[in-house]
């Protein structure tokens, strides 16, 4: 969300929704608060103040708190003047820790914003950021989000990160995070505060933060800096534009350089912005196609700080493998050493300890069964002389646990037309298909049948609500505030089987959530099923 200066904006919040489709903005209501804006926004509301009819969130003055040292109103005033103004989301006055601070003194600020947290649920209408703070202190972050985050907050926001920003200190930024998201609630966004430069921002959604604010784009054009995903150039040094934004496609640095001082701002000022989006739209295409730690690995190559602060993840390891699918739609790519501290590394060192002996060297995950050479993340183009019965069962172990090896012994093979392994018959009955993109058996519901009698309760299960069964039953989607019970051993985008509360199955699907995030969501769909059992019994 760009930061919209009240008073003068370089840009207009109707030309960034009408130019770069934003949908949301982020101004500070402690600016308007203190300015001849009060009035008028308080009679026409801050949507029309900015001329913006998308979400506009504010900030109540928190970071001119830190700037300035003091402020002209209370914690209760800025909330109420919030409300109304109209803000869509609102921020109440936490005190944010200058990353200098001794132990005490980021202590003593932390239990004011956690007594203004407090105070703020009585005067909160409508959606509030619950900001945690705690400076550089990672007890300190840790108990803030314990705290706030059992609070009726809608999006936490990790606070006084943009010191650490400036000064490129990444490492202690990606504990700050990572501290915060293991103790904030998994269903509520988080907001890095203040984090805008498209250099960090891939690097700041793989460790799960999901909104972000800058003023950056117009700070930068200010000094003539040129942002870009690998850093940031100044404009008397480039000597072409690297980029393919409108605004850079049309001329060039030396043409850019002799324009009047307000129109290179305006240049500058676009650019970035274009810079900023682009990014974030590269980001969100990556978590779609599943390649989000490619990109990630390929921009903190960027920076050498950058680079160092990567490693903090593996102490992470355990936390992060909990939300990191199984399967991915693009293939697994080795960029680096680094590529190892992937989580998904730790996870398959388990699955595969109980697939047979016969392994291969994997350049990123070490000894790797043969029978799994065409499955992900292990794809290789070395060809083993290998069985489709060991491929099969190495397969089932690896995908279902150990107690699966006999699943599809003296099944029918059928090949596709590459002659690979395509789907398996018991009769005349499919149990399962070989998705050729990953390698792993998409199961059908007389598939789910045979698995379900292999593995004891609760191993794969979904359980569902009474509620929601009738509808599993007819092969409908089981949402998330549905299941009572969940595996906590499956991973998003595993097979799963959907169970009632006597552990008869229902239907068998796709888990869109880790099973942390099943827990917590109230909305959205858990299982994905794509059979019930009515469509096989009564078809
Ligand atoms: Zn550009």
């Amino acid at each position: 969300m760009p930061v919209i200066n009240p008073k003068k904006a370089e840009i207009s919040p109707r030309e960034l929704q009408e130019e770069f489709k934003t949908q949301i903005v982020i101004t500070n209501a402690y600016i308007i608060y203190q300015s001849h804006l009060r009035e008028e926004a308080l009679q026409k509301g801050v949507h029309a103040l900015l001329d913006f009819d998308g979400v506009v969130e504010t900030d109540s003055g928190s970071f001119q708190l830190m700037t300035y040292g003091n402020i002209d109103v209370t914690n209760e005033e800025i909330i109420r003047f919030q409300n109304d103004i109209g803000s869509d989301v609102s921020t109440f006055l936490d005190i944010p820790t200058v990353p200098g601070a001794t132990f005490e003194q980021a202590e003593k600020d932390l239990e004011i914003t956690v007594k203004r947290a407090k105070e703020a649920q009585k005067f909160k209408k409508g959606a509030m950021n619950g900001t945690v703070q705690g400076g550089r202190f990672l007890p300190l972050r840790k108990k803030a989000s314990k705290i706030v985050g059992k609070m009726e907050f809608d999006i936490h926001p990790i606070g006084a990160v943009v010191p650490f920003l400036l000064k490129y200190q990444f490492t202690p930024l990606v504990d700050i995070i990572l501290t915060c998201k293991k103790f904030l609630p998994v269903e509520k966004p988080v907001h890095l505060f203040g984090a805008g430069h498209p250099l960090v921002l891939a690097f700041a959604v793989l460790l799960g933060c999901d909104l972000f604010d800058s003023a950056a784009y117009i700070l930068y054009a200010k000094g003539h800096r040129y942002l870009t995903p690998f850093g940031t150039r100044n404009l008397e040094d480039l000597l072409y534009f690297p980029c393919e934004c409108p605004v850079c496609t049309h001329t060039d640095p030396e043409v850019v350089s002799t324009l009047p001082e307000p129109e290179i701002i305006q240049f500058l000022t676009r650019h970035n912005l274009y810079a900023t989006f682009t990014e974030l739209h590269k980001i969100k295409q990556a978590i779609h196609e599943g390649s989000l730690w490619e990109l990630v690995e390929s921009r903190i190559r960027n920076h050498p700080n950058l680079y160092e602060s990567y490693k903090v993840i593996r102490k992470y390891t355990l936390f992060m493998e909990k939300f990191e699918p199984f399967t991915k739609r693009t293939g697994f790519f080795y960029t680096g050493k680094e590529t190892k501290y992937r989580p998904v590394c730790r996870r398959v060192k388990t699955r595969i300890a109980f697939v047979d002996k016969d392994v291969f060297d994997h350049p990123v995950f070490g000894k790797v069964p043969v029978s799994l050479s065409q499955t992900y993340p292990f794809h290789t183009d070395e060809v083993f002389d290998i069985s489709e019965e060991e491929i099969i069962k190495g397969i089932c172990i690896y995908q279902f646990g150990s107690k699966a090896a006999s699943l599809f012994d003296s099944t029918k093979i059928a090949h596709g037309r590459t002659g690979k392994i395509r789907h398996l018959y018991q009769d005349k009955t499919l149990l399962a298909t070989l998705r050729p993109m990953d390698g792993l058996f998409v199961l059908t519901f007389e598939g789910a049948e045979k698995l379900h009698a292999l593995l004891p309760f609760p191993e794969r299960r979904v359980t569902a609500d009474e509620e929601a069964c009738p509808f599993v039953k007819e092969g409908k989607d089981l949402f998330a505030k549905f299941v009572i019970h969940i595996d906590k051993n499956l991973r998003c985008y595993e097979e799963a089987l959907i169970t009632d509360d006597t552990d008869a199955l229902l239907g068998v699907g796709k888990l869109m959530l880790s099973p942390e995030e099943v827990k917590s969501f109230n909305k959205g769909v858990a299982v994905q099923c794509r059979r019930g059992v009515n469509a096989v019994h009564n078809p």
